[in-house]
């Protein structure tokens, strides 16, 4: 602890946002670039370097925080970047990205505002890609084994690298045109720029790992074939079946899933597309879904140019501080009112007349969709609901609606490539895959890891996942294993 008053001297200060105007008119990142590395420093040195740090156990891959909170004070980057990367293969995702459940967890916040630690990794990891603290570290010697990966989601990068650099022969199979998984066509540039995404595909290149891109194992690769072909096989292939919304009018032009509408505006960024087919631009646009997805399609659609935006949401305005008795420190509170960059900007720029401040309508529940004689949809029906979800007389209302956005989870893999039945997969009885304490599947050889084991769930987690499953598949080839396992597969967030 370079400063042991830090946290008495020092208020809290994010990476400042950019302004709402500026921001809105472009895909970039909404952070003021350049703007971390003067500030943090003194943020790094408010941590108390306590002696039982919750924000350990909090964070899913054990970051070493107290530790490099210290080496950032001191200005040693490159010790920094070695720690860090010692517990996180992509830091530089998780600082954008992870909703810092380590902060809820650090010793500070229990009656002040939480270190800012998320920030402190972000800026560590980009400098070390600065510094060229990140070189590959390719294997010294080859084991002579072969392992498939199948998914390039955080889960599946992460498994390969730590694998490819064990010294095993590693392919990560991708149905997909690029790499990437979620943190490709879900999650909106705005969020991460995927500049990130390929400085670390090329780090895994140079380091050996092989990728097979539009390749879906199951229809264009048979599950067996792999199986016969390579020593062990990781599925990491997400939990990317949506949930469907049963009401009437579902059927209607303009009624989407988010995650049908969100990656055709990535692909806008990538330079695929001129414009997306689902364009939000001067429509009302209605969002089913008050979660992270669904703030992804209201900062995408008002970059869009919609004519206005309203997020529904099921459960009742949350509270500004935590519930002591249902979700007290170190425990990350989910039932907060949290202000993302995406309701800050619907919020300034007024994107929904009809709801209070930040274009969300709480404990709201959709009715049915109106169409037009065209069979488009043109209105949404919603009433109010109470905590038991049952409608509240008199508080039915109607919102216009050109383009209805479906953001409501997940169920668990998508099964339509097969390879679920070709393997003969046991699965568990909300539709993840099955495995034991080892992450092995039922079939002998294949493991199994991230979203499409665990349910659909966080970055930190999938990788947290993807190291974990690479030390059950090292010990599986070799008999023993030095490589870290950070989680279990039955470990879950802290809860009471
Ligand atoms: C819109 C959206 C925004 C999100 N935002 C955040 C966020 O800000 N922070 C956060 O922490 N989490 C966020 N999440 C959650 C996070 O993205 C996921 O938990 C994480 O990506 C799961 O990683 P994974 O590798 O297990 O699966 P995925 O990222 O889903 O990757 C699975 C990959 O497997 C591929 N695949 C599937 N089947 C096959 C097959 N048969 N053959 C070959 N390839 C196949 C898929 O194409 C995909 O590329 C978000 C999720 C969504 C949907
Ligand atoms: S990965 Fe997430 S939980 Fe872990 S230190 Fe980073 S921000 Fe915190």
């Amino acid at each position: 602890m370079a400063d042991p008053k830090g946290f008495m001297t020092t208020p809290r200060q994010d990476w400042p946002r950019r302004p709402v105007e500026e921001r809105v008119r472009d895909w970039n990142e909404v952070y003021v670039p350049g703007a971390l590395l003067p500030i943090i420093g003194k943020q790094a040195d408010r941590c108390m370097d306590c002696g039982i740090p919750f924000c350990h156990e909090a964070c899913p891959l054990g970051n070493l925080i107290p530790e490099w909170n210290d080496l950032v004070s001191r200005e040693d980057w490159r010790a920094a970047a070695d720690r860090l990367h010692a517990t996180n293969n992509f830091p530089e995702f998780t600082g954008r990205l992870c909703p810092a459940p380590c902060e809820a967890g650090c010793v500070l916040a229990i009656n002040q505002p939480a270190v800012t630690i998320k920030n402190v990794e972000c800026a560590i990891a980009d400098r070390a890609w600065e510094e060229g603290f990140a070189p590959p570290r390719p294997p010294e010697r080859l084991s002579g084994k072969t392992v498939a990966v199948i998914g390039s989601g955080p889960t599946g990068l992460a498994a390969a690298q730590q694998l490819t650099r064990a010294g095993h022969t590693v392919a990560v199979y991708e149905r997909d045109d690029r790499l990437g998984g979620l943190m490709r066509y879900g999650i909106p540039a705005f969020k991460m720029e995927k500049h990130h995404l390929e400085r670390r595909l090329e780090q895994m290149r140079a380091e050996g790992t092989k990728f097979r891109t539009s390749t879906a194992v199951g229809r264009d690769i048979g599950a067996d074939e792999l199986r016969t072909r390579y020593d062990a096989v990781v599925i990491a292939t997400g939990a990317t079946a949506w949930r469907e919304l049963p009401v009437s009018g579902r059927g209607l032009t303009g009624v989407h899933q988010a995650m049908e509408y969100l990656p055709l505006a990535n692909r806008v960024c990538e330079g695929d597309l001129e414009t997306s087919p689902l364009s939000a631009a001067g429509k009302h646009v209605v969002i089913v879904g008050g979660g992270d997805t669904g703030a992804d399609c209201l900062g995408t659609a008002v970059r869009e140019g919609a004519a206005s935006v309203t997020q529904l949401d099921i459960y009742a305005l949350p509270g500004a501080e935590r519930d002591e008795d249902t979700e007290p420190w170190p425990t990350y509170p989910v039932r907060l009112y949290r202000l993302s960059a995406a309701h800050e900007e619907a919020r300034d720029l007024r994107t929904a007349p009809v709801a209070d401040a930040d274009a969300r309508l709480f404990a709201a529940s959709t009715l049915r969709f109106d169409g037009d004689a065209e069979g488009h949809v043109r209105s949404l029906h919603l009433v109010e609901v109470d905590a038991r979800r049952r409608p509240v007389d008199g508080t039915g209302r109607t919102l216009p609606a050109d383009l209805v956005l479906l953001a409501l989870g997940f169920t668990g893999p998508d099964r339509q490539d097969g390879l679920v039945d070709q393997l003969g997969l046991e699965l568990e009885p909300r539709g993840t895959i099955a495995r034991d304490a080892a992450f092995a599947t039922n079939v002998p050889g294949v493991f199994a890891a991230g979203d499409a084991a665990r349910g659909q769930s966080l970055i930190v987690w999938a990788i947290a996942e993807g190291r974990a499953v690479a030390a059950a598949v090292d010990r599986h080839l070799t008999g023993s294993s030095t490589l870290p396992a950070p989680i279990g597969p039955y470990d879950r967030p802290m809860a009471v």
